[in-house]
């Protein structure tokens, strides 16, 4: 399967990423986790990253498609990926669009995570105080928010044009998260294989229950 994990910092992509991978036996290609190494062992390229990831702005874009074009050329992604925090701009998504059809590769889906926007900050605050990331202080927090709002949410649009786009609720057990996005990929594979929808565009995996339920990590 070739995946894409799109939605705000905090909806818990890194962690269904995880399980997911395990689930399709294939790389997790995460390129915050890719810049975090390469800050930590103070590599070139994290030397141009760490100021971007500390201030929760967005590294350049002939970086991080540098990066991944880089990545995806591995022969562990050649039966399939799972990309987790790129695409992040609409100029990213075209260059993997345009690298996917050279290879004759398309994206099988694109999973959004929704959550709301005071869940995601007391998320994110939440793993600040315990992991003590340099991006997850207060202010840099509501800055990645409105980063994302500005410029990764219109790929929402972006991949429902493209009929790609699976809707999944955050918010719930971790396991419960995985069961939606098991069936919001079920739907959306139907779907591209000439299967109707009954939501539009987007495939919506199923409404989120009604007590509330401990939150999910990231
Ligand atoms: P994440 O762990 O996915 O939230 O990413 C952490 C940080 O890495 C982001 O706030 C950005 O500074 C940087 N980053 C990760 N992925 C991208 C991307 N696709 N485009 C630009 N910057 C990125």
């Amino acid at each position: 399967m070739r995946i894409v994990l799109l939605g705000p910092p905090g909806a818990g992509k890194g962690t269904q990423a995880v399980r997911l991978a395990r689930h399709f036996q294939c790389p997790h290609v995460s390129t915050g986790d890719i810049f975090r190494a390469n800050v930590a062992q103070g590599t070139p390229l994290g030397l141009t990253a760490r100021e971007y990831l500390d201030a929760g702005d967005l590294v350049p874009d002939e970086v991080v498609i540098a990066m991944v074009m880089d990545r995806l050329a591995s022969p562990d992604c050649e039966p399939g990926f799972l990309l987790d925090g790129f695409p992040r701009t609409v100029a990213q998504a075209e260059a993997l669009d345009r690298r996917l059809a050279a290879m004759d590769t398309p994206l099988h889906a694109v999973l959004c995570f929704e959550a709301d926007e005071d869940e995601l900050f007391r998320r994110l605050a939440g793993r600040s105080a315990e992991l003590g990331r340099s991006d997850d202080g207060k202010e840099t927090i509501r800055h990645r928010l409105e980063v994302y709002a500005t410029k990764t949410r219109p790929l929402v649009d972006y991949y429902m044009h493209r009929g790609l786009l699976g809707l999944v609720d955050a918010v719930g057990h971790v396991g419960e998260i995985t069961t939606r996005i098991l069936e919001a990929l079920r739907v959306a594979t139907h779907r591209r294989n000439g299967g109707s929808s009954t939501n539009g565009n987007a495939a919506r995996a199923v409404p989120r229950p009604a007590t509330p339920a401990p939150r999910a990590a990231r």
